[in-house]
């Protein structure tokens, strides 16, 4: 485990205002880690801009405070003019400034920029730094820097902090759940968080047409190599013929991944005819994270993703099957 460094402390205290950041396509632990954040920040009488590239996906609206969250380029050249200076960024559970999306230069640019992430394979940027692979979600390191800054969060950013860490554990059900992450949870507990308030939003909360995607995406099922693979897919027709859109996908690959005897999951989502993006989760010994940074990608061990453009569907599926094969080979040969 690392130790956060000091000066991120000293920036945190003695900036004013402060541009929050995460990843494109920002899940429960970029979300919550950032409106955690934001409003501890405000507590402290900070002004704090929350970017994000698109609006909050359907799935995570319920969040308290993504109301104040903009993709507006203008409203944030504003408030980093008016900060005359008195001005820091923070990048959260991003593995890389590639992932920060299409505006990443101008993002870049607001400084000092401090990162905060646990990615596996991080690449790092900005001015001051802190990752941690063996924390389990951004939102767990979040709290840390709470705790360091005396502050006590509010029940909605302990909320956020608590969706932050049930997301990217899987509900605690994955490796990187520590005895650490189960105290800071029982804390966001006591700080008033209802946790079957944050897992009904969650998972009893979804639209019939992310129900309908999921018949059609779900009966594509293949596996592969002795059923140790198992691989779905999304296409643009099925979005189209349920009215839903990518994001309703999240979650899917679960399913496929919670075949007895399957080690690693895929899930291919097309976007575009020519344009989609890949999740892989692993059990045990296949480390994911490698495959997807062969195709450009990355992520944790156990989950990990790409994405590409100016490709065949089909070649992109294959190629992948064959390095997971491979990979899975190669691990059955060590053992
Ligand atoms: P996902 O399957 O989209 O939930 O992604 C699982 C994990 O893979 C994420 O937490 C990221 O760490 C990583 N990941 C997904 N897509 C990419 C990408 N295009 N580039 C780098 N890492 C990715
Ligand atoms: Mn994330
Ligand atoms: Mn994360």
């Amino acid at each position: 485990m690392t130790v956060m460094p000091e000066q991120i402390i000293r920036l945190v205290k003695a900036t004013n205002h402060f541009v929050l950041m995460t990843h494109v396509h920002p899940d429960g632990d970029a979300l919550g880690s950032l409106l955690g954040l934001a409003e501890i920040l405000e507590s402290l009488g900070k002004r704090v801009f929350r970017y994000l590239e698109e609006p909050v996906s359907d799935l995570y609206c319920f969040l308290p405070g993504c109301e104040l969250t903009s993709t507006d380029l203008g409203e944030l050249a504003d408030f980093v003019a008016a900060a005359h200076g008195d001005v820091a960024s923070i990048a959260l559970d991003c593995g890389d400034a590639e992932r920060l999306g299409r505006e990443q230069e101008r993002l870049l640019a607001i400084r000092p920029l401090v990162v905060i992430d646990h990615h596996r394979g991080h690449r790092d940027f900005g001015d001051v730094y802190w990752v941690d692979p063996k924390r389990s979600s951004t939102g767990e390191m979040v709290y840390e820097l709470v705790e360091t800054l005396h502050v006590v969060p509010s029940t909605t950013s302990a909320f956020n902090l608590y969706v932050a860490i049930v997301t990217d554990t899987g509900l605690f059900r994955y490796e990187n759940t520590t005895s650490r992450t189960m105290r800071i949870a029982a804390e966001l507990l006591e700080l008033g968080v209802r946790p079957e308030e944050a897992t009904g939003l969650l998972y009893d909360n979804y639209s019939l047409q992310r129900l309908r995607l999921m018949e059609q995406v779900l009966a594509t099922l293949e596996l592969h190599a002795g059923e140790q693979l198992a691989a779905i897919r999304l296409t643009t027709v099925m979005l189209e013929s349920c009215g839903a859109t990518v994001g309703d996908a999240e979650g899917f690959i679960d399913y496929p991944r919670s075949l007895r005897t399957v080690k690693v999951a895929v899930l291919f989502k097309e976007s575009d005819e020519r344009a989609g993006s890949v999740s892989m989760r692993a059990k045990g010994e296949c480390d994911v994270a490698q495959v997807a940074a062969l195709f450009g990608g990355g992520g944790h061990r156990n989950a990990a993703g790409f994405r590409y453009v100016e490709m065949d569907h089909a070649q992109v599926r294959a190629d992948l099957l064959l390095a997971l094969q491979t990979s899975l080979e190669r691990n059955a040969a060590e053992e």
